[in-house]
């Protein structure tokens, strides 16, 4: 992996850093970073890496991988949302800001957008990409980690975090802070990889993930390994039932999801009352 974060073109203004501190794991705990073992501790580090080297052709990659479709899954998403203009929304894991963006556009001047993400890699291109659309002034970008997010309790009326929590080291722990930032009546939505739930599917999808993608990766970014954590971390990540008996832990009511693409994605969706 190579890490691009001192390529990135410069900081085009402040980014706020979240103070909320993250509970330290216990020492000698440990967590899978795709199919490895590691401690907890370091898993963050790992994710930091691959995430800082990937920032700059990410938003190529991901049209390149998913052949575009990943824009149909974030619409389908958008729809399923809910939300309204005067609304108050944080994108958390927001990455490059294509989710930021759209909620923008639908919650208007008198709305907030707040786009989140642990890695300054990551949220440099976002920034950058919104600005070059003219949105930037008009979203709130945060470094914070999903864990132990920075926000008064009941500030917002719509979470989303998408292909970002099967990155998350403790993923209980951020449900339950994503739960407790929302406002009673909001609503959380998780858009991530899943289980394809046909046959067929999954064994062309497995072919691909784990023979393509790095190829892919290699070629175009010059980083297979990235690529190779993305396929082991969508299997290491927990299945549509599992995630949705998460959030139901969490404090989430109703919860529900949809397939999207024969299970390669789930959109998960719950409620705060
Ligand atoms: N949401 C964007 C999208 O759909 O294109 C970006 C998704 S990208 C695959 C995953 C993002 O999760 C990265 O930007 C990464 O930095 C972020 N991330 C990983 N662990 C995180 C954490 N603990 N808290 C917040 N963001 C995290």
């Amino acid at each position: 992996m190579t890490d691009r974060r001192s390529s990135l073109p410069p900081a085009n203004g402040p980014l706020a850093s979240g103070e909320a501190v993250p509970a330290r794991p216990a020492a000698g705990e440990t967590t899978h970073f795709g199919y490895q073992t590691v401690r907890k501790e370091e898993k963050a580090e790992k994710v930091a890496e691959v995430f800082h080297s990937v920032a700059a052709k990410y938003d190529m990659m991901n049209d390149l991988m998913s052949l575009g479709i990943h824009r149909l899954w974030k619409r389908f998403t958008i729809e399923m949302s809910g939300v309204r203009p005067g609304q108050q929304v944080l994108d958390i894991a927001g990455g490059t800001g294509d989710l930021a963006r759209a909620f923008q556009k639908e919650v208007g001047g008198n709305g907030r957008v707040v786009l989140a993400d642990i890695n300054a890699s990551m949220l440099a291109v976002g920034r950058d990409k919104l600005l070059d659309v003219g949105v930037a002034g008009q979203v709130e970008f945060v470094q914070a980690n999903a864990e132990c997010l920075p926000f008064a309790p009941g500030s917002f009326d719509l979470i989303t975090i998408a292909f970002g929590l099967r990155n998350v080291t403790d993923k209980d722990a951020a449900l339950r802070s994503m739960y407790q930032s929302l406002k009673p009546g909001g609503r959380l939505l998780v858009l991530e990889f899943s289980k394809p739930v046909i046959e067929p599917l999954a064994k062309v999808y497995d072919a691909y993930s784990f023979s393509l993608l790095p190829l892919m990766g290699k070629l175009v970014a010059n980083d297979a390994e990235s690529y190779r954590y993305l396929a082991e971390s969508i299997r290491m990540h927990p299945d549509q039932e599992t995630l949705k008996g998460m959030m139901q832990n969490a404090g989430f009511e109703r919860c529900d999801y949809h397939n999207l693409t024969g299970g390669i994605v789930a959109l998960h969706r719950g409620f705060k009352f």
